[in-house]
């Protein structure tokens, strides 16, 4: 069947259920965004020219909101806890039900285990290894996973004996079955999520508006305030300073008297506030959030800390654990490598000379509310339609025969994969082949050129004919997550035997890489020029 977009959200609002603060949170979000939503599919449909859609059956199993997985979401809410996962989650409902699929719901394991042998794609949120289903073809799951998963990580057996296991990931996915917040890593899918937009008279109206001497801090737990007095006081000298730290009666000993806090508001009233204020200010937590978005969104410059070194999960604890090395490189890499000034200044907050010019920088600069398209709704209905047309992980996707078996061809009853493989997505033509530096990622090679990773084309690249122009005393074929790659001094080449271990991220200090770079589309790194 074809899929057509909707443009009336009731449906959806219904199927999310009641009981809950986490379901209320997410349905008055949609409910606030479902005008701009309407609007978006509006225009993807027209830019699309009617091409033929088809309708997936889709089941989101929203696993860490189950009871099973203790849900420890949901009682937050209220008290300023992590909102940005439930953000997200409500907009990937949303983005999929407005491109027309045929959704289920499942907010419990009793729900999952009734509902999953029906569909086809699976969009499982949230890590929870104890309910894997274990009847449905792995190639079929999507897991939504904000920090994202690398390749050595997400091997099992690699992970084990390599020192890369954590208690996340090692599910032996395709990398890119993981969907996560930000761009982080390209091998994995950039999901993301949106922010509210404005049109032109919103935009006019803010700018004339806003109040240069008016900060608002990031952070609405008290915990991340802590010892961040001597910056509170540094900004105070030229700015009033506003807060939406949640509190119960009193103010939090964190939050300094000069502070005025509003305690945790709904998410519309934070866009008034922000609508009016000069500067949003990061003090380091919590990590890569919407918020920093939404501020510059609304016309906010936003200040936050550079780290150096940066952080990771060698250094620090947030990230011990988790499924990645990526190195973080400020508060939101996003904010400084996407964005930047005049939206976004990364500083030494350890030098308080800095911290000091740039805050009497904000309050001399002019800047226009900014949002990147990759987060507007037409951006993510764009992003979310190309993956469900186009990405398949089928389980022959282990050896080198055809990576793609289309999975359009569904019934009432289930699927039947069609034999007949589908042309390759991304298609070749964005394919543009570097070499890195020595200790250099795929990651870093592409983007200092202007092109980003792309993980699908390293099966084209895995070959001598690729390495043709290097000198290489032998050619090796291991199960390495560097590989492709080329020693210099050693005259050695090596290629990789393990397909789920091409990555991006890999690099080694001896290693030059082969990397499969590709285009992408202005304000949408997920997506080449002629990927839509
Ligand atoms: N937020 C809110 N009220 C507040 C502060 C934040 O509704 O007083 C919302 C904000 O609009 C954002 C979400 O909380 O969309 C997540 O914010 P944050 O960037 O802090 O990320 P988190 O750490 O919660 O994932």
């Amino acid at each position: 069947r074809q899929a057509a977009f909707r443009t009336d959200l009731s449906v959806l609002l219904d199927q999310i259920g009641t009981g809950k603060e986490s379901l209320s949170f997410m349905k008055r979000r949609i409910r606030r965004l479902s005008q701009q939503w309407a609007l978006a599919a509006y225009h993807l449909d027209a830019k699309l020219e009617s091409r033929w859609r088809d309708q997936k059956k889709i089941l989101v199993h929203v696993g860490f909101l189950t009871e099973e997985s203790g849900d420890v979401f949901s009682p937050k809410v209220l008290k300023g806890g992590p909102l940005g996962e439930m953000v997200q989650w409500a907009d990937i409902l949303t983005a999929l039900h407005v491109l027309g699929h045929n959704l289920k719901i499942s907010m419990s394991v009793k729900e999952l285990q009734g509902l999953f042998t029906l569909q086809v794609f699976i969009f499982y949120i949230f890590l929870c290894n104890s309910i894997w289903p274990l009847c449905v073809c792995r190639c079929h799951i999507r897991v939504i996973d904000t920090f994202g998963t690398e390749p050595a990580y997400n091997h099992e057996e690699y992970a084990t004996l390599h020192g890369y296991r954590t208690n996340w990931g090692y599910w032996t996915l395709n990398s890119r079955q993981y969907m996560t917040m930000f761009p982080h890593t390209p091998d994995n899918s950039f999901m993301g999520f949106v922010s509210e937009e404005l049109n032109e008279t919103e935009k006019r109206s803010i700018q004339q508006n806003k109040v240069n001497n008016m900060a608002v801090v990031y952070g609405k737990e008290a915990s991340m305030w802590k010892g961040k007095e001597g910056f509170l006081q540094i900004l105070n000298r030229y700015m009033e300073v506003h807060g939406t730290v949640y509190y119960e009666t009193q103010r939090p000993p964190e939050v300094p008297a000069f502070v005025k806090n509003h305690g945790l508001l709904p998410q519309h009233e934070l866009q008034q506030l922000l609508r009016k204020a000069k500067l949003f200010i990061g003090f380091g937590f919590p990590y890569e959030g919407p918020a920093p978005l939404e501020a510059i969104a609304n016309g906010c410059v936003f200040l936050q800390p550079k780290f150096n070194p940066p952080h990771s999960s060698l250094n620090h604890e947030f990230f011990r654990g988790k499924p990645t090395s990526r190195e973080v490189s400020s508060q939101h890499p996003y904010a400084e490598q996407y964005i930047g000034r005049p939206h976004v200044m990364t500083v030494d907050y350890n030098n308080s000379v800095e911290f000091d010019s740039a805050i009497r920088e904000i309050m001399r600069t002019k800047v226009e509310p900014f949002l990147p398209y990759e987060y507007t709704c037409e951006g993510m209905l764009e992003r979310v339609h190309a993956y469900i047309q186009h990405q398949g992980f089928a389980a022959g996707s282990r050896t080198t025969g055809p990576l793609f078996v289309a999975l359009s061809n569904t019934t009432a009853l289930g699927w039947s994969p069609s034999v007949a493989a589908p042309p390759v997505w991304p298609p070749l033509s964005s394919l543009r082949l570097l070499v890195s530096q020595e200790g250099q990622s795929c990651v870093e090679a592409c983007q200092s050129s202007g092109f980003t990773c792309e993980p699908a084309h390293f099966r084209f690249i895995n070959n001598k004919e690729a390495l043709l122009e290097v000198q290489c005393e032998v050619v090796d074929s291991e199960i390495n997550h560097i590989l492709p790659a080329f020693s210099v001094l050693r005259q050695e080449c090596g290629l990789q035997r393990e397909p789920l271990l091409f990555s991006c991220a890999g690099h080694s200090p001896k290693f030059r890489r082969l990397c499969p770079c590709r285009d992408f589309r202005p304000g949408q790194v997920a997506l080449c020029t002629d990927c839509l």
